[in-house]
């Protein structure tokens, strides 16, 4: 039918049906809008789309209309009328039962026969799609904000809300690209962490955890990043060019840190950590380096306090680590070596044991337990080094056995974390001690409070071995009686400290009298320490002291030393028995 310009009527009608069953399959409603006459026509199918019957010359449409959507259509509608343009707009309907459906138009202007302006419009039904449209931004939306939140969770870490160690990386290699880079960052970590687990569990770990990150997060201002970067380890970077910045924040979190936590109702402090360092230009990539450096700083000096980084601080941060590398080879090489100290009955001077202390004979020259155990504590060598005397004195011991030389008990200090060792007494008795041979001289701090039944158990096993438990340092600080009480060791060891006054103080006299006394009600020996002069020991001797050791009676000397002096006593010995 193309181009055709002349119908016959078969033809329209034809067309007309087909038209007619095309629109009523699509469900599309028809209406015709004569501009000057306003009047509207609507075919049944649009009524039956609005669900009313419309009279011919009614205008009903906006009364349908949903008001919210009324402005919006009616604007529409006229600016077509204005502009006599095409048309299409989308609304919304309420239906007489209440139903609101979403209908869209489409019209064209025209002309009609008697030369007045109209519109020929379209409607139809877009309720299905409207609603998906709707659900599909519904969705839409809350995947954006699951990416969101997918996102903020890989940046933060979610028991404290703060950074995360990857995003603090990432900031921190932001900073590095920077073309004048300058910054100032500083390490935190809480003091005695595993403590705080051991004594209040996770819940009461977790608890300390976020107070000191919102200590953290209040301590900030914009631009400044506060970072858990794992565990109890927290840091805090700031761009300032002021280097006080840094110790502004710094000042202000130990001071939030005074205010208590409660845990479980109780309150606790958390105490912390704290290095930090300043650096601007190539420095800056350093400043986690040196951070941290002064954070070991603060550590060593007691905890609970700040330290801001110095380059001497890096020196002899340096050093520390060439001498641990040093350690280390000198354990492997057999460097570390046993002195010996001489033990003497109060009685008659005669020797009765010795001790074996630790010695480093070192390529750089002979190095004393002051510079090298605490090193070896803090970096987990201290058993290592106990190891290394031990074995070399069980050397010792069966080198004089086999020399026919009578060798008294030896005594090893064993740092006091050993005695919770479960694989201490399978060691010790892999190593065959002759009983009485051996004993073990413990620090006193491990008895602070009752024992754990591990130590119970390994000092009963050690005893069975024929090996003497000893408490050294005793009135060093940290005795507890009951402690000792429990320990029940074999001998007790009074402190140099106390040992070194008596001379001049009576009240120092009466301090040991009391010690010993106390020791002797329980049936233990004491050892008096530090006995620099027959004086000393003369009065310790009256005061009940069962054996004496300090110069007076011999320095620490080297195992040959140490053989000649057992050989020469024993000489003695035989003299006089003769
Ligand atoms: P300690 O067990 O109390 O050892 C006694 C310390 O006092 C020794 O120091 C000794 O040389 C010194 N001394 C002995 N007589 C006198 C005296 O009359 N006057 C004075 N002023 N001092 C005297 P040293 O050898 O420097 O050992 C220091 C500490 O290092 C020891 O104290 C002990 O706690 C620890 N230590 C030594 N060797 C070892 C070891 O193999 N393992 C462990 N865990 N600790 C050790
Ligand atoms: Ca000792
Ligand atoms: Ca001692």
């Amino acid at each position: 039918m193309g181009n055709k310009l002349t119908w016959t009527n078969n033809e329209l009608e034809d067309l007309v049906r087909q038209l007619g069953i095309a629109l009523e399959a699509s469900g599309i409603g028809i209406w015709q809008h004569n501009i000057a006459k306003n009047q509207t026509r609507w075919d049944d199918q649009l009524q039956r789309i609005y669900g009313v019957a419309k009279g011919e010359h009614d205008v009903i449409w906006l009364e349908s209309v949903h008001p919210d959507d009324c402005p919006g259509a009616s604007t529409i509608f006229k600016a077509a009328i204005a502009n006599k343009s095409d048309y299409a707009s989308e609304f919304r309907i309420i239906r007489p039962d209440g139903e609101i459906r979403h209908i869209r138009s489409r019209a064209q202007y025209f002309v009609d026969g008697q030369g007045e302006a109209c519109f020929i419009g379209a409607e139809w039904d877009v309720t299905e799609d409207a609603l998906r449209n709707q659900q599909l931004a519904k969705q839409r939306e809350a995947a954006e904000q699951s990416r969101a939140e997918a996102r903020y969770a890989a940046d933060h870490d979610s028991l404290t809300s703060l950074l995360n160690r990857r995003a603090f990386d990432d900031a921190f290699a932001r900073l590095l690209q920077a073309s004048e880079p300058v910054a100032s960052l500083c390490h935190i970590d809480i003091d005695r962490f595993k403590e705080i687990n051991d004594r209040f569990g996770h819940g009461g770990g977790d608890t300390v955890l976020r107070h000191v990150g919102s200590v953290l997060a209040s301590g900030i201002a914009g631009g400044e990043i506060a970072a858990r970067l794992g565990g109890d380890e927290f840091a805090v970077l700031s761009l300032s060019p002021e280097p006080d910045r840094m110790r502004e924040i710094v000042a202000r979190i130990r001071q939030d840190l005074h205010k208590p936590v409660f845990i479980d109702g109780e309150p606790f402090t958390v105490e912390c950590s704290i290095g930090y360092a300043h650096a601007s230009g190539a420095d800056v990539a350093a400043l986690l380096t040196s951070s941290d450096i002064a954070l070991y700083e603060a550590k060593k000096n007691g905890r609970n306090r700040d330290q801001l980084f110095t380059p001497a601080l890096a020196e002899k941060r340096n050093a520390e680590k060439q001498m641990l590398q040093e350690l280390r080879s000198g354990l492997h090489i057999g460097e570390i070596v046993p002195f010996y100290q001489v033990k003497v009955r109060a009685s008659d001077y005669a020797i009765c044991g010795l001790e074996a202390l630790a010695r480093w004979e070192s390529p750089k020259g002979l190095r004393m337990p002051g510079d090298f155990l605490e090193l070896a504590a803090a970096n987990g060598l201290m058993d290592a080094v106990d190891d290394a005397v031990f074995r070399r004195v069980i050397f010792d011991i069966n080198r004089w056995s086999m020399a026919g030389i009578k060798v008294p008990t030896v005594s090893v200090n064993l740092s006091a974390a050993r005695l919770g060792d479960p694989s201490l007494p399978g060691k010790v008795s892999a190593l065959g001690i002759a009983p009485g041979q051996i004993s073990f001289e413990f620090i006193e701090t491990i008895f602070l409070d009752t024992l754990s039944e591990q130590v119970k158990r390994n000092i009963e096993r050690i005893r069975q071995l024929g090996i003497d438990i000893e408490i050294d340092d005793l009135g060093s600080g940290h005795a507890s009686l009951l402690g000792l009480l429990e320990l029940r060791p074999n001998r007790v060891k009074i402190d140099r400290h106390l040992v070194l006054p008596i001379l001049k103080s009576e009240t120092q006299r009466r301090l040991i009298g009391s010690l010993i006394d106390i020791a002797r009600t329980l049936e233990i020996e004491v050892v008096a320490e530090g006995v620099e002069t027959l004086d000393h020991a003369r009065l310790l001797a009256g005061l009940g002291a069962d054996t004496l050791q300090g110069y007076a009676f011999g320095r620490p000397q080297p195992a040959q030393v140490t053989q000649a002096v057992l050989e020469t006593a024993a000489a003695r010995k035989m003299e006089n028995a003769g």
